[in-house]
């Protein structure tokens, strides 16, 4: 008795190897029908005996291709046709369009096999990929993902490449990037004026192009190489200094580069590899993983100056490991600097017309010719206890699709599971998020939007999500804060609904989600900036919150911003303030070596300006970290973003021994806890003042900071009878205080929280925002 099943799947299924793994598993229990690739998913027609039929399903469930997602199987059972064999259709499109499209992925082991094997038709060829493997996101540009709708439409394959792409039983089944050196894309050298010329002719036997590249390399010069999201900039990362150079040329004196090398162990003698993280290092989503540095050498200074930590990825596209390759002939273990390609505060380079702007920090250009349509920065993660935690979001794990977690009442889920909402995000370190069939989809980091080519950016991916996603925002939900760019962007569009949410609101909700809450929590946001409903700027903040609605409970004493956001270049100004505050005169009696960064004639406007109390108030814990680190004189002024706080905590996880904490107090005002920090300060000085080191202040510092979000947390849990705590915001990307903070509350009985799918920065706002918006239309 013959039995025939329709079956829809939905999930990431498309460019991952699906349809042929159902076609050879529909040969392997001998069953008849087809496969195709359709707006929503993939739907397959299966026919035969039902005990076999039974069996295809339970393969499917248990083992879909590595790389795949099945969300959804929905079943249909139909009439049988009596058809013989086993077909792939064309992919249908259609209106409706929502696709779960797959993150890039690195080469995988099958194809560096065939890479570096003498006799295989793509020995050296750098743009080698299977079913398995490859560029995905970055190369499509619509739906469904077929060859003619990614950037590899313009190559023809050639006829040995054309027959493996139909061939169920090749590795290359409908690999859509499939190419070969007869028929794919190349790749060529350029000194930097050719680059900029814009004339170039590529070849496909690179073999001599990577073999200069890497004399390149050796002689101490600096290469822009183009990758899979973009650009890079290479360089010998044992070279002091070329590296000195590049940092002078790309004006960042002190912000750590990445590295890169094509194998983790020749990492084991520099870094510390917990459990964990060599799994994530290997992942072919192949992110920047901060490692604990094991043992300084010499040239890890220039690399990350004062850093415990280096970023290291593995290589991923197979050209980066023909280079190291190529390398290894004159150094034993090759560590390339593998920087964004980008100019200060400007995106990622990822097309020819735009290396004019790397004109004054490139020698030479490697370039190929598979042109990158989603420009997708390299990602960044770490791993704390055993947990990945994603502090950039970009390539290799965007898109990602993360389900919100259902409401209770059925009735309103539906409503709900229709609507499509976009949430803007903030502005410093811009994504933004879309909801749609009750999935959050959040860009790749997009950046500063301040920077109108950032803007840009974030109008051209939005286009794009629009576009592969089918989406069209019906709610639009925005940041309180006037003055940002997405803000201003929300007030732009026509759609049903605009709802403003509240920064910190969108951290707790953001983290909620990350770990499936719905129920009231205990909400900490420790963060750098954010608008309050007091026209304040919050950011050390303790909340009662729901995914609906919070109520600020407890935050730290409000202290004066001299000149707004020059405070937050300038950590001596917010220092300055703090201590003025409660020590009057008195300050310049203590010869504090944060006061030296002043002129004598900027000290008396400052300290006229916090006499005359018209300053911007916040309650930042990102500023008093800043803060700190002036007073213990080891950043007055930063170059890069949160900088001064960062060399905080450099300092404080050298310390070992007991550990101490500062004094604080929490009072109560008009019904909300208020963190006094002056005692906590006073108390600084005065072990400044009797020669403690600046490492055991600073971590003193952070141990303070773990004690009083216990006590708060504490209040509260009498007050409200809530034991779940979320920990959000940007200052939680601080791993001590995070360890500490998880452990101390841990140790009185909390069920603690914290980010790992998306930032705790503000990366992570956009999260929030759709999620809050969700709550607040119904
Ligand atoms: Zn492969
Ligand atoms: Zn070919
Ligand atoms: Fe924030």
């Amino acid at each position: 008795m013959r039995e025939r099943l329709k079956l829809h799947i939905n999930g990431i299924v498309q460019g991952v190897g699906f349809r042929p793994y159902i076609y050879n598993l529909s040969r392997k229990f001998q069953l008849d029908g087809f496969v195709f690739n359709d707006p929503k998913g993939v739907v397959i027609e299966i026919e035969g005996a039902r005990v076999r039929i039974e069996h295809f399903l339970r393969e499917l469930k248990e083992s879909s291709p590595a790389v795949s997602f099945i969300d959804t199987i929905r079943k249909e059972r139909i009439v049988p046709r009596g058809e013989r064999g086993f077909l792939i259709k064309e992919s249908i499109v259609a209106r409706e369009k929502f696709v779960f499209i797959s993150h890039d992925l690195s080469v995988c082991g099958d194809c560096l096999r065939e890479l570096f094997e003498r006799k295989n038709r793509r020995y050296l060829y750098p743009f080698i990929n299977c079913t398995n493997c490859g560029p995905r996101f970055t190369i499509i540009e619509d739906v469904p993902y077929d060859r003619p709708h990614t950037t590899m439409r313009g190559f023809k394959m050639c006829s040995l490449c054309t027959n493996e792409y139909h061939n169920p039983s090749a590795r290359r089944f409908h690999a859509q990037p499939n190419a070969c050196l007869q028929c794919g894309p190349g790749m060529n050298l350029f000194s930097s004026k050719e680059g900029l010329r814009g004339r170039f002719r590529f070849l496909q036997d690179t073999q001599d192009v990577i073999e200069r590249a890497a004399q390149l390399i050796i002689k101490g010069k600096i290469i822009a190489i183009k990758g899979v999201g973009g650009y890079h900039l290479a360089c010998d990362a044992k070279n002091t200094e070329v590296v000195r150079l590049l940092r002078k040329r790309k004006e960042r004196p002190t912000k750590p580069f990445a590295l890169m090398v094509d194998n983790y162990k020749l990492l084991g003698q520099y870094c510390v590899l917990k459990r964990g993280e060599r799994e994530i290092f290997c992942n072919p989503r192949r992110p920047i993983v901060l490692l604990r540095i094991r043992k300084k050498a010499h040239w890890m200074e220039a690399v990350a100056p004062h850093q415990e930590y280096l970023g290291v990825m593995c290589a991923y596209a197979p050209h980066h490991y023909l280079l190291l390759s190529a390398l290894r002939k004159y150094q034993k273990e090759p560590i390339l600097v593998m920087t964004s390609a980008n100019r200060k505060d400007y995106p990622l380079v990822h097309r020819e017309q735009e290396l004019k702007q790397l004109r004054h920090c490139v020698d030479y250009f490697l370039i190929h010719n598979r042109p990158i349509h989603m420009r997708c920065d390299d990602s960044i993660v770490r791993v704390f206890r055993k947990r990945e935690i994603i502090v950039r979001k970009a390539r290799g794990y965007t898109p990602d699709y993360v389900e919100l977690p259902s409401l209770k009442e059925p009735l309103l889920k539906a409503s709900v599971d229709k609507i499509k909402i976009l949430g803007c995000g903030a502005e410093l370190k811009n994504t933004f998020s879309i909801l749609k069939d009750n999935y959050i989809i959040t860009s790749p980091y997009i950046g500063d939007l301040k920077n109108y080519h950032n803007y840009e950016f974030f109008l051209n991916t939005l286009s794009c999500y629009r576009k592969v996603f089918g989406f069209h925002p019906e709610v639009v939900a925005y940041d309180f804060h006037p003055d940002y760019l997405s803000t201003q962007y929300a007030h732009s569009l026509e759609c049903k609904r605009k709802v403003g949410i509240q920064h910190h609101h969108a951290h707790i909700a953001a983290c909620m989600v990350d770990n499936a809450l719905a129920e009231k929590v205990i909400g900490v946001c420790f963060d750098g900036a954010g608008y309050g409903l007091d026209q304040k700027i919050w950011g050390g903040e303790f909340f009662i919150a729901d995914r609906k609605s919070f109520l600020r409970a407890g935050h730290f004493k409000y202290f004066g911003l001299i000149g707004a956001h020059k405070a937050i270049e300038e950590p001596a100004r917010v220092a300055l303030y703090l201590l003025y505050d409660f020590l009057r005169d008195n300050l310049f009696d203590l010869d504090l070596h944060f006061l030296r960064h002043f002129k004598k004639e900027e000290l008396d406007i400052f300290l006229k300006l916090i006499r005359q109390r018209h300053l911007l108030l916040t309650s930042s814990a990102g500023r008093l970290f800043d803060a700190a680190a002036s007073i213990l004189n080891l950043k007055h002024k930063i170059s890069y973003e949160a900088e001064a706080a960062i060399l905080l905590e450099m300092y404080a996880s050298h310390f070992k021994g007991r550990r101490e904490s500062f004094g604080f107090t929490i009072g109560k005002e008009k019904g909300i806890y208020c963190i006094d920090w002056q005692p906590l300060f006073s108390d600084m000085i005065k072990d400044i003042q009797i020669g403690k080191s600046a490492s055991f202040i600073a971590h003193k510092f952070h141990f303070t900071f773990a004690r009083l979000i216990k006590e708060m947390v504490k209040k509260l849990r009498k007050d409200f009878g809530i034991k779940k705590v979320v920990l959000s915001g940007g200052v939680f990307q601080n791993a001590l205080l995070l360890k500490e903070t998880v452990k101390l509350l841990e140790e009185v009985k909390f069920s603690v929280y914290y980010h790992s799918r998306f930032p705790t920065n503000d990366a992570g706002v956009s999260v929030g925002q759709v999620v809050v918006a969700s709550e607040n239309i119904t």
